[in-house]
């Protein structure tokens, strides 16, 4: 897979790719990620990439030649333009997966006011990260690139660690223990010291759905669930609390 991150900051970008999970990642060739100063598309002396927004209310946009330059210059025939724009589509897992399937993502980080709208049609769409506004798409194209990055084949150690994990399943993960057995007086639940695998699993499962349903209920709505998950469900809201639950 490859990932062209275009921004006028590279300077931003590059460090977040080239430690832990996604540094090995790159080095191992699962992806080629390359980030891509939009200044070296931009035309003139002063290889100018913003300017004053018509219309006035101040703040500068970013010019739309840059941009489509760059962007004609990286295209590939399957490649998928993303811009990072607030307005944009809404960030999720389902999202990540659907992306971790592309071999090409460009992702285009706006900066200032944003970007030219006629940007929007050299995009095949627009994310966003959340609601709530950034100095620029930076952070927003790092987040896209990290969730997608950790989804391809090999990237993470432990094959199955995956499954378990929030909203894989539709679910937050259940609580995870390593050692000590025993911290300020606080014991790791002994189901998990079990070695009953059968019986960790379905510790995992009620666990899952009791902090689902607590801290996510929106999420259980959208879950796949079991009959035995109903059914736990609805001890739940009859005020009973799933066996050796920490409390929290
Ligand atoms: N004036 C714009 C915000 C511009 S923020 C508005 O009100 O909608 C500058 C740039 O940061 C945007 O062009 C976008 O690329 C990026 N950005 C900021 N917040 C973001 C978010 N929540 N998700 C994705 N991109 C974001």
């Amino acid at each position: 897979m490859r990932i062209d991150i275009v921004t006028l900051f590279p300077g931003i970008v590059e460090p977040a790719l080239s430690e832990s999970i996604l540094g090995r990642a790159r080095a191992r060739g699962l992806v080629d990620i390359r980030v891509v100063n939009l200044r070296d598309y931009a035309e003139g002396k002063h290889r100018i990439t913003d300017d004053y927004q018509f219309g006035g209310g101040g703040g500068m946009v970013l010019k739309p030649e840059p941009l489509f330059a760059a962007v004609e210059a990286l295209r590939t025939p399957s490649a998928r333009v993303v811009l990072m724009d607030p307005r944009g589509r809404r960030f999720t897992q389902d999202v990540a997966s659907e992306l971790a399937r592309a071999s090409h993502l460009i992702l285009l980080a706006g900066r200032y006011e944003g970007v030219d709208e006629r940007v929007s049609s050299l995009a095949d769409e627009t994310l966003s990260i959340g609601d709530y506004v950034l100095t620029g798409g930076e952070l927003p194209a790092l987040v896209v690139t990290d969730a997608v990055t950790r989804l391809l084949p090999g990237a993470l150690g432990a094959a199955g660690a995956a499954e378990r994990e929030s909203f894989a399943s539709g679910l937050l993960e259940p609580p995870q223990y390593t050692r000590p057995e025993e911290f300020r007086g606080a014991r790791v639940p002994a189901v998990l010291m079990s070695g009953d695998h059968a019986r960790i699993a379905r510790w995992r499962r009620t666990q899952a759905l009791w902090l689902t349903w607590r801290q996510r209920p929106d999420l259980l709505a959208r879950a796949e669930l079991t009959a035995d998950d109903r059914r736990w469900i609805e001890r739940f809201e009859l005020g009973e609390t799933p066996p050796e639950s920490d409390g929290r």
